[in-house]
């Protein structure tokens, strides 16, 4: 309260609190009075009593997101998408790696191999593409799931693809073994809802113009449905610097790691925009602590119909494992090896 409140100010505060169900408790002290609020629905109220005379300020103690924060569950989280391929914590890190878009069957069965050869544990490839045009390529759809139930029989690889909505996710979760939540579509609130009862893990990509917070309370749309399978990955922020498609904030990584018990992986893909950048952000993430990586790789990236100028090659990819496992070393950790065959 200011220090000129007056004692019928501070009563004011106090009935009001407790109109909401909430638990005032007022601390005098010499210059000024400050009233804790307790109780699970704090925030909503904070607007209100910000408006209330004698009132100086309105301060948050506990972070927003709750089933996110590191404070309601200590130990890091560990998302396992398929036998090998887990996520979190200090086991081996995995990688998940495919092109942007699934293009045809010879195109996504060719990748598959590819970065199965090389040690990725999952093949990502979208069949349902978020593009910024309307005119670019939207992606094959629910031939494009097939494509993918298909590279999975072929190399065992654990399944990594977009959902957009409620109905895609669905056709989606009947073969994925991960749901991608696109940077676009980080606050689309019913789409995260839906796929929080899907019961499958999510991967919540965040948005180009989102806050970290923004990306935890996202998650937490998921969390809150009953879903705790939840990897969040850093992808690039928009930026005024038109070297890199985005600026790749790796910053992220170690500040979710602070905050939350949720386990984050990095896309330097999306994340720079440039296939020439691919290989040392990828370095970087990795010794910054991700959880996982998520490359976009292509067996002919100069055909590719989405996001070529970003995708490795098979043989880049394969020396950019060599030395993933170099730096993974250092840290005293290894790459993950998938525990799964080909059908
Ligand atoms: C993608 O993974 O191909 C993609 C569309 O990524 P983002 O949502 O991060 O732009
Ligand atoms: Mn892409």
């Amino acid at each position: 309260m200011r220090p000129e409140a007056s004692t019928d100010d501070v009563a004011r505060v106090a009935d009001l609190v407790r109109e909401r169900g909430l638990t005032p408790q007022v601390m005098p002290g010499t210059a000024q009075t400050a009233i804790a609020v307790m109780g699970v629905e704090g925030r909503a109220v904070s607007a209100a009593l910000k408006g209330l005379a004698g009132v100086a300020e309105v301060m948050q103690v506990e972070q927003p997101y709750r089933k996110a924060a590191r404070s309601a569950h200590p130990e890091p989280t560990v998302v396992t998408i398929a036998p090998g391929a887990s996520f979190g914590g200090e086991g081996p890190v995995p990688v998940i790696a495919g092109p942007c878009s699934v293009e045809s069957e010879a195109q996504i069965v060719a990748a598959a191999h590819a970065v199965r050869a090389a040690g990725a544990v999952a093949l990502r490839g979208g069949a349902f593409k978020p593009r910024s045009s309307p005119y670019a390529f939207q992606g094959l759809g629910h031939a494009g799931l097939k494509l993918l139930a298909l590279a999975k029989r072929e190399t065992g690889l654990a399944i990594v693809t977009e959902a957009m909505d409620e109905e895609g996710a669905k056709q989606v979760a009947e073969i994925a073994d991960c749901i991608q939540i696109g940077a676009r579509n980080m606050q689309n609130y019913a789409l995260l809802k839906a796929v929080g009862r899907l019961g499958k893990p999510i991967l919540l990509k965040r948005g180009a113009a989102a806050t970290i917070a923004d990306l935890l309370l996202s998650a937490e749309y998921i969390l809150a449905e009953g879903n705790p399978q939840v990897i969040l990955c850093e992808r690039g922020l928009r930026s005024f610097d038109a070297t890199v498609r985005n600026l790749f904030d790796l910053t992220a990584i170690p500040v979710v790691h602070q905050v939350s018990h949720l386990p984050i992986i990095a896309d330097p893909s999306h994340g720079t925009g440039r296939r020439d950048l691919v290989l040392p952000m990828a370095r970087a993430a990795l010794a910054a602590g991700a959880d996982g990586l998520i490359i976009e790789v292509h067996p002919e990236p100069d055909r590719a119909m989405s996001d070529g100028a970003q995708s490795q090659t098979p043989a880049q990819f394969e020396e950019t494992m060599r030395q993933l496992r170099g730096i993974a070393s250092v840290l005293g950790r290894d790459l993950a090896t998938l525990r799964t065959r080909a059908a």
